[in-house]
């Protein structure tokens, strides 16, 4: 087999065989095709896109590049979710534990954050002691005693889509509806779940700006799950505000801890609560989840969870030595606070990297002291930005330009789910 015909052909508008699309993985993988070479495969992708039979074989041998976990030895249906990714987008610390006390076993192998949005290891490991890398008789005995895992993914699973991924970053193919769920679906299918919700953001603070096309790509993300047998459903969100009222590591866990206590914010609940009841229903598993919030066992969880994964629940976070306010442009309510605009002055604070080996400040961030539909006084703090080095605001302080708007009169509040997609 020759790569370039592979390549003319998906230049040309043809579909791929899957003798084609598996030599092609498989050497990819292993080092024989070159990155020059994959790079045109993936133009030729973005462009000509994948018929449905196409992308599941593609999905299926970026799965059989690596390993499958076995989870055949917990007994308890198993649920995960996954996010697109957005600003101040903490659920995944509270939905796991929940969903857990509810009597769903939850193995959720997460990523780190890149650019204006976070990562749910870089959250959790601004406790201290808490470890993101188990090995996996540790990660199954988690599972088992405590119903939930929160830790990165080990280098064998899906290590195809760990070098795609890598290079698709750096040749501007990210955005390609086949490439992006298939990047997504072979991680979470080869991490062995039973069922899968998937959080699909829209917004300005979301890397899919419009309705139509994270639609497209739920759907597509949907039939690759149930062609894998995960049952799999979609929510679509709003990310046009950063969820909750803070973006950053340790204030990201403060707050999820508070949510955890009962006192989160509305629009953060709306999204995980949402979740949580989609994950029950998935799994056949009834239960009322606000009641676990409310009567402590979905913060006791936690508690384990942190515990079972080295971390101390009752440590204090850290806390940033420098602090500034943004004030209320005028009198009125706040009619915009950009998502997009607050994830990059957070991450110019500190709080993300530009490089995957970057390293992120674990107290950096911005949290919203009001929130959109807010009325606000005219130089009333709106934004509290933390960081570690005084010099980074004045860059902070310009990402956030025009990132708020105060109306006269009160937004309408939308509801946070916009759609459910799955069966
Ligand atoms: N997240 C992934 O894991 N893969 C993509 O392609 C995009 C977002």
């Amino acid at each position: 087999m020759e790569v370039v015909d592979i390549i003319r052909a998906k230049r040309d508008g043809a579909t791929l065989t899957r003798r084609q699309i598996e030599w092609f993985i498989t050497n990819y993988t292993e080092g024989v095709v070159a990155d020059e070479q994959a790079s045109a495969l993936l133009m030729a992708i973005v462009w000509r896109g994948m018929a449905p039979a196409e992308l599941a074989t593609w999905t299926a041998a970026m799965i059989a590049s690596g390993e499958r976990l076995d989870l055949s030895s917990i007994t308890a249906p198993t649920a995960d979710k996954h996010s697109t990714g957005g600003v101040g987008d903490k659920v995944s610390l509270i939905l796991a534990p929940l969903v857990a006390a509810c009597g769903v076993v939850d193995p959720m192998l997460s990523g780190r954050g890149l650019g204006h949005t976070g990562g749910t290891l870089d959250k959790l490991e601004a406790i201290p002691g808490y470890r993101v890398d188990l090995e996996p008789d540790e990660f199954l005995r988690i599972l088992k005693d405590v119903g939930c895992v929160i830790c990165s993914a080990g280098p064998g699973l899906a290590p195809a889509d760990r070098k795609l991924y890598a290079l698709r970053d750096v040749t501007g193919t990210v955005e390609s509806i086949p490439l992006i769920a298939s990047s997504i679906m072979s991680k979470k299918i080869a991490e062995g779940t039973g069922a899968l919700v998937l959080d699909v953001k829209v917004g300005t603070g979301a890397f899919l700006p419009d309705l139509r096309t994270a639609r497209r790509l739920a759907e597509t993300m949907v039939e690759l799950g149930a062609g894998h047998g995960v049952k799999t459903s979609a929510l679509i969100t709003r990310m046009e505000t950063p969820l909750g009222r803070s973006a950053g590591n340790a204030l990201e866990v403060i707050e999820s801890i508070q949510a955890l206590e009962g006192n989160g914010p509305p629009d953060l609940m709306e999204v995980t609560t949402a979740l949580a009841r989609e994950m029950l229903a998935l799994t056949g598993v009834g239960a009322d989840v606000q009641k676990k919030i409310d009567d402590g066992s979905a913060l006791g969880k936690w508690k384990e969870l942190v515990t079972a994964q080295g971390g101390d629940p009752e440590a204090r976070l850290p806390e940033a030595p420098e602090r500034r306010t943004f004030g209320a442009p005028s009198r009125g309510w706040i009619t915009r606070l950009d998502a997009r605009a607050v994830g990059v002055a957070a991450w110019r604070l500190g709080a993300g990297r530009a490089r995957k080996e970057d390293p992120v400040s674990a107290t950096a961030g911005i949290v919203c002291l009001k929130k959109q539909g807010d009325a606000v006084e005219e130089g009333e703090p709106l934004l509290e930005l933390h960081a570690d080095d005084p010099r980074r605001f004045d860059s902070a302080l310009e990402a956030l330009g025009s990132a708020v708007q105060v109306g006269r009169e009160a937004p309408a509040v939308e509801p946070m789910v916009i759609e459910r997609i799955g069966p």
